[in-house]
């Protein structure tokens, strides 16, 4: 008898839970305005290409935009104003910024089978900055000096934003708060990437594919993606679970002629110049 109560209540449970429908994204606790993560995003982004390597060839960026177009102009994407850049780096990479400027590592395309898993990249990204995960992080931070800095700036919008952000000790390396996420943030912006490439018509498991793909060759050059996007876990079981409430395809993986052809342009792009080094310290 006992045994059939419980059996009920995992019955009830479970059927609860379906008839919940997909679990509702919204972004969380912010002290910036949209417009404050665009200015923000913005300028963090000229900052950061002065130090990496950004890829002048118009086919590639032409490539990278057109599927980023597709992506951003989901009602997911929240309407941020995207750019799309390629940056010479053979580690597999990826990240975006506040309010929508997104890098690809060049070492990601050519890590990729296709152009889903690229586009599934670039909408986890995407999901990262309709979520507004950078600046609610930067908000959580206990920045006391955070909402006087936000608040004069609403009132008198002059100077560097990100300049001012930047003097309270936020940096944009490889552990800045606005770049590196924590596990509950990685899986929202799996599960609302997923819904995005889905409505643009890609096949929203290779999202997951390749996050899995990539963590089970273990190799240095995926490293950097884990450590700034850290695996939550089940990822390929997630977008499994939501894809009954995602429209039903047909889903496109994209053209494999195009994608190799792409790729054979990635391999050939010449070396990016060495970086400058810091200057030498005073004798
Ligand atoms: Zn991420």
């Amino acid at each position: 008898m006992r045994r059939r109560s419980i059996a009920l209540v995992i019955l009830l449970v479970t059927a609860g839970l379906f008839a919940q429908g997909p679990r509702p994204l919204r972004p969380g606790f912010n002290l910036f305005s949209r417009e404050q993560d665009i200015q923000l995003g913005r300028e963090a982004a000229a900052e950061i290409e002065k130090q990496v390597t950004v890829v002048n060839d118009p086919e590639l960026e032409s490539y990278v935009r057109r599927i980023g177009k597709k992506l951003a102009s989901t009602p997911e994407a929240a309407g941020f104003p995207y750019s799309f850049k390629i940056v010479h780096d053979k580690t597999i990479n990826a990240f975006a910024l506040p309010g929508g400027p997104t890098y690809l590592h060049t070492g990601l395309l050519e890590a990729a089978d296709n152009e889903a898993q690229v586009a599934g990249v670039m909408a986890h990204e995407i999901a990262h900055v309709a979520l507004r995960h950078g600046t609610n992080q930067l908000s959580k931070a206990n920045l006391i000096q955070l909402p006087a800095l936000l608040a004069v700036w609403a009132a008198e919008r002059k100077g560097s934003l990100w300049g001012q952000v930047a003097q309270l000790g936020v940096g944009l390396g490889a552990n800045s708060v606005l770049l590196k996420y924590s596990r509950d943030a990685e899986r929202d912006a799996d599960l609302l990437g997923t819904r995005i490439m889905a409505r643009a018509g890609y096949d929203p498991v290779e999202m997951a594919r390749f996050f899995e793909k990539l963590e089970a060759s273990g190799g240095p050059r995926a490293l950097q993606f884990f450590s700034s996007h850290p695996n939550p876990g089940n990822r390929v079981k997630a977008v499994q679970a939501e894809l009954q409430y995602l429209p039903a395809g047909p889903y496109t993986k994209g053209d494999p002629q195009e994608f190799q052809s792409i790729k054979r342009r990635v391999a050939a792009l010449p070396e990016p110049p060495k970086r400058k080094k810091a200057p030498p310290s005073q004798p």
